[in-house]
């Protein structure tokens, strides 16, 4: 122990702080939690890539290192069943959302952010980028998206970003590298959108994982096999002795004000995080209906916040496609009610 130098005792120290019982400074109460083994701060000068589907420069994971990642979310039920599962493992992911998503359930998503989850960005509307005419209309997508995942959150969102069905092109890893966005590929596909089965999900995470190592893992949030997956997928991990290392970014994406300004239009009545007051201050029982005199229970306060009750807000046309993998059809996943 005392041949730790400076770097080393730094990295140590940057670790005990992510250990599961202090991940985010929140007590985790389960202790054979996942939990976080190790924070990575991303400087996304120049757009680095990563995931060694497609981007083969830096090698980060040490071996049995894992990232989480999860596309296409938010949406109702099934991305909080993601955020509770891994609540209960204390641990944390990437989510790269939709634009339109975010903007129909920022709720969520703003659910994903307290709860100290990455936050990135999949385009605006889930298009294929390289089968756009031109790079206008690509680069419209990719800031749309941007933008309006940061104004569902409300806060500072990190400039990570995957190409829908994971389809880059020279003209597109141009504009991202001059924004400073880390673009993501992944290690792992687990193509949950394919076989939509929680049992196959998870045999074919570990099984990739046993075969690679390391490596990054791609899932959807909008996926109920998926949902369903994730917490006797995070157990597994456990089991076989992976760590789960978290993603931040150095600084925070800056969004363009053109795109800032073009996305209002699909906000419709999103109030700024923060700046809604509780709503057991705004909304107060004070009689009850004749149904809870008659019998002994009286009738439950209105304790649930109306933002979760709310249909989306954003109401615009569904996305062209659905996948962040390389193959998936249009389905009818988007904002079933
Ligand atoms: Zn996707």
């Amino acid at each position: 122990m005392s041949k730790l130098n400076g770097p080393l005792l730094a990295a140590a120290i940057v670790v005990a702080c992510a250990l599961p019982a202090m991940a985010d400074n929140k007590p985790c109460a389960n202790p054979n939690a996942l939990g976080v083994s190790r924070v990575v701060e991303i400087d996304t000068t120049g757009g680095p890539g990563f995931g060694f589907q497609h981007y083969k420069s830096y090698d980060f994971l040490e071996p049995k290192e894992v990232v989480l990642t999860f596309d296409d979310g938010p949406q109702k039920f099934h991305t909080e069943a993601v955020l509770a599962a891994l609540a209960e493992q204390c641990t944390k992911a990437i989510f790269f959302s939709i634009g339109k998503m975010a903007l129909g359930y920022p709720e969520i998503l703003r659910k994903v952010a307290a709860d100290g989850h990455t936050i990135g960005s999949h385009t605006w509307s889930h298009a294929n980028l390289r089968k756009k005419k031109t790079e206008a209309e690509a680069v419209d997508e990719i800031e749309r998206g941007m933008s309006a995942v940061k104004r569902a959150v409300g806060g500072p969102v990190a400039p990570f970003f995957r190409f829908p069905e994971l389809a880059d092109s020279p003209e597109t890893i141009k504009h991202l590298q001059t924004r400073n966005v880390a673009m993501f590929s992944t290690d792992i596909d687990s193509f949950d959108f394919k076989f939509r089965n929680a049992e196959h999900t998870i045999k074919a995470v570990i099984d990739r994982l046993d075969k690679l190592g390391k490596g990054i893992v791609l899932m959807h949030d909008i996926q109920p096999s998926t949902a369903k997956a994730v917490p006797a997928l995070l157990v597994a991990l456990k089991q076989h002795g992976y760590k789960i290392v978290q993603m931040k970014p150095k600084a925070p994406l800056q969004t363009l004000p053109e795109f800032d300004t073009a996305i209002e239009a699909n906000v419709k009545g999103l109030s700024a995080a923060g700046s809604e007051r509780p709503t057991a201050s705004v909304v107060r029982t004070i009689s009850d209906g004749p149904q809870s005199k008659l019998g002994g229970e009286p009738a439950p306060a209105q304790t649930t916040p109306t933002a979760t009750m709310a249909a989306p807000t954003a109401t615009a046309d569904t996305p062209s496609q659905t996948d962040a993998g390389s193959d998936q059809k249009p389905k009818s996943w988007f904002w079933k009610k």
